[in-house]
């Protein structure tokens, strides 16, 4: 195709749709426009006095052999390859995740006998029309209020029988990551305790820098292979004609002219008064003078209410060097509304993080070199009961083409967004789904 393609956001779906139509060699002028200072969207590292920290946790993991394909032709030797280590922290002890037998001592009584129960009847139930009904009819009803109501409250700030069952099908079944980890019932979930099966669950991360350096490399093949990529400008809308876009407008001033338009920044810009919201991410970037031996895991799940932080993230357990000899850090996740943003809650976020950390035992206050805030916005769709909807109802213009995980409203992860942005480079649908790739 001759002409020039937009494409505006510089994450992993819009740089690889770059990549891939400049490596093609088709003839089309290939201009990327983005917001912030540097490429990479969700899946940026940020350098803080030699300690790297990701967005949380950040690893490639996929079962598309396409995708799989397309990231080592990136990478090249430039990956290790990681076994995964997560826990769950309850009853004041971090245990693996998922789950084992040994990992149970401890839980209450009740919550595990009356889960025995929900796992006895396991009742088919009604219609799963929310993800609290989700949940309770694979869990039951003990494992729900234990710890998945309260979690999710926390994450999303909704109840969770207004939020859709695809939120479940995202977020819980990719919590798992390996399919051969089977715990889609309580039933399986027992089973694989009983007799836990060895699982292949490893993942890759760069060898250097953080996850950043994939779109790193990315950006320098689109470069040297003649595309532009804007820097630290948002686009602001579309520039429509007669049916179709004819560009984007500019921060700042100016519309850039377009012969295709592919949007991978929020769907609520082109669709402001359509109802679609975002849950944002206040992250801590904490640099430690020594090493913590509790913080033993990549990565842990917090499900309390009472805790601020739904996540804390290790760096050192995904690669040694991304901290500075000795030193340890972690990456604490706090979810934030546009309401909590718009009433100030980040002051109090803030006084309460470090004694919150020390209780769980993260960490120990004299050792904390440095706390750095980040607020990264979008980081999750919401899936209200609605969702589907207002998704069906925004169609954009022939020649617009809604991408990632923002652009398409889809909660999804670093391979789907490259699956479909592969897709898309070849001129073919893409159809969306939580899980199977
Ligand atoms: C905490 C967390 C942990 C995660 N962990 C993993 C994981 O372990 N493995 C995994 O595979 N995935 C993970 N993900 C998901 C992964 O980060 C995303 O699926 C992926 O990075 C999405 O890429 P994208 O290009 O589709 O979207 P984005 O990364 O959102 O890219 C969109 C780009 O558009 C830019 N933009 C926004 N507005 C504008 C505008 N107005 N004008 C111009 N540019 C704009 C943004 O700055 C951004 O660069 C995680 C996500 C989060 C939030």
């Amino acid at each position: 195709m001759a002409g020039r393609t937009v494409i505006v956001g510089a994450g992993v779906a819009g740089l690889t749709l770059a990549e891939r139509l400049l490596s093609r060699g088709s003839g089309e002028e290939v201009v990327v426009v983005e917001r912030e200072e540097s490429p990479g969207g969700l899946a940026r590292t940020f350098n803080v006095n030699g300690f790297f920290f990701d967005i949380g946790p950040h690893r490639f993991h996929t079962a598309d052999a396409g995708v799989d394909r397309y990231l080592k032709s990136i990478l090249g030797r430039k990956y290790v390859v990681i076994p995964r280590k997560s826990s769950v922290f309850m009853e004041g002890r971090y245990r693996r995740w998922p789950l084992s037998l040994s990992s149970l001592a401890g839980l209450p009584a009740g919550m595990l006998a009356g889960s025995l129960g929900d796992m006895l009847r396991r009742k088919s139930g009604g219609p799963v029309e929310s993800f609290a009904d989700f949940i309770r009819a694979r869990y039951g009803g003990h494992l729900y209020e234990y710890f998945f109501r309260g979690y999710t409250r926390k994450f999303s700030g909704m109840d969770p029988e207004d939020m859709h069952p695809d939120w479940a099908e995202a977020g819980v079944n990719r919590a798992v990551i390996d399919k051969r980890v089977k715990a889609d019932s309580l039933f399986s979930m027992f089973l694989g305790m009983l007799a836990p099966k060895p699982v292949h669950t490893s993942f890759y991360y760069p060898s250097q820098g953080g996850i950043q350096s994939f779109c790193d490399i990315q950006s320098s093949i689109v470069r040297r292979n003649g595309g532009a990529i804007m820097t630290g400008i948002p686009a602001e809308g579309i520039v429509s004609d007669g049916g179709r876009v004819r560009g984007i407008t500019m921060g700042g001033g100016g519309v850039l002219e377009a012969d295709r338009v592919f949007w991978s920044a929020p769907v609520s810009l082109l669709y402001p008064g359509a109802g679609f919201t975002f849950i944002h991410t206040l992250t801590a970037n904490i640099g430690l003078g020594r090493r913590n031996p509790r913080n033993d895991y990549q990565w842990c799940y917090f499900g309390q209410e009472d805790l601020c932080f739904s996540r804390t993230t290790v760096p050192r357990n995904f690669r040694e060097d991304t901290v500075p000899a000795g030193a340890d850090s972690i990456c604490v996740e706090i979810t934030v509304t546009e309401e909590t943003l718009a009433g100030g809650g980040t002051e109090e976020i803030k006084r309460s993080l470090l004694p919150q950390l020390e209780t769980v035992g993260a960490l120990r206050a004299g050792d904390v070199e440095f706390v750095d805030w980040r607020l990264i916005r979008e980081t999750y769709p919401v899936y209200d009961r609605a969702y589907r909807e207002r998704l069906a109802s925004a169609v954009p213009p022939e020649n617009l083409i809604l991408l990632g995980r923002c652009g398409s409203f889809w909660y999804n992860n670093m391979d789907h967004s490259i699956s479909q942005a592969l897709a898309f480079s070849r001129g073919e649908r893409h159809e969306r789904d939580f899980w199977s790739r």
